[in-house]
């Protein structure tokens, strides 16, 4: 009797164990057939918002294909993801604020314990008098000289060993989508956008014959509507509430203009991330607001959801 109820012990604590571990489990199945994007990191700078900040991964058929932004704690949430950064064919940044772009060394310095020999390129914003340019950003951490992570320079120093070269580029903010980096059935596009006086981007990506298009942080000017054309998945950030005014609102696009950009593209399903103590507890408002503009499927983010593209 004792033997037996140690096995049914034993049955119910594999049976709790296996329902506590399915999230993390399902976690790693996203993009295992067709395309999906992963959030790895749905907050915004502030810690107490206990998310990763801004970061996604685009799979299709089992491999990360692309990294969008790389947060602080995204690092850790790729590694959450299944995802290897050899898998990577592209990082693109939106821009270098550090809610994008903190994880960036950590990622990179993974990479190094995986066996990576092709390339990896990296696109991102051009520079301007306060951020650096996307090659600049790469050669702060990575340069021979300067760098601060100069110990890792033969990752980018022409003719140093090394198991594989980072590419950085920058690609040009142009008021109209171009295409900045193309490979097989992968394609990216950008289009500049305005987020105060800071360069930054919003990114399309082609994959698979999906269309996911990525806001970046940006108060609804620029191209964005014409780059997120039936997007088969748009991802905007919910940064501010109704009613920013400001430097919030220089910055950031209100649940409003958000519906508004979505209903204009005519996106087929929209997701708001990039959420903050002071939208976090809106969720209600942010949704009527954008309900009087765009009727489609829209949710929320939390690291580590899987968003399949279809
Ligand atoms: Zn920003």
């Amino acid at each position: 009797m004792t033997r037996r109820y140690g096995d049914i012990c034993c049955l119910l604590v594999s049976f709790f164990l296996s329902c506590v571990l399915l999230p993390s489990a399902a976690a790693q199945s996203c993009g295992a057939q067709g395309v999906a994007v992963q959030v790895l990191g749905s907050g915004g700078p502030e810690l107490q918002d206990k998310r990763a900040s801004s970061s996604y991964l685009v799979w299709e058929d089992g491999r990360a294909r692309v990294l969008v932004d790389a947060g602080g704690g995204s690092a850790v949430r790729f590694g959450e993801s299944g995802a290897q950064m050899s898998q990577l064919e592209v990082i693109l940044f939106t821009h270098f604020h550090v809610d994008h772009s903190g994880d960036f060394p950590a990622l990179i310095k993974s990479s190094w314990f995986e066996d990576r020999k092709r390339p990896l390129p990296i696109y991102g914003p051009e520079g301007n008098d306060f951020m650096p340019s996307t090659t600049e950003f790469v050669a702060d951490f990575f340069g021979e000289e300067r760098g601060a992570y100069r110990y890792l320079s033969e990752l980018l120093v022409p003719g140093e060993d090394g198991s594989y070269k980072l590419q950085p580029h920058n690609a040009a903010g142009t008021p109209k989508p171009v295409v900045a980096f193309h490979s097989g059935n992968l394609a990216a596009y950008s289009v500049r956008v305005v987020h105060g006086g800071v360069p930054a981007l919003a990114w399309r990506v082609e994959v698979g014959g999906k269309l996911i298009v990525f806001s970046g942080d940006t108060n609804g000017e620029g191209g964005l509507t014409e780059l997120a054309a039936k997007a088969d998945l748009f991802i905007a950030h919910n940064a501010v509430p109704e009613g920013a005014t400001g430097v919030e609102r220089r910055l950031h696009a209100p649940p409003s203009v958000i519906g508004q950009i979505a209903e204009d593209a005519h996106v087929k399903h929209l997701v708001l991330s990039h959420r903050m103590l002071r939208t976090l507890g809106k969720e209600t408002q942010t949704q009527t607001e954008i309900r009087k503009r765009f009727s489609g499927p829209m949710e929320f983010a939390n690291d580590l959801d899987c968003f399949p593209v279809r």
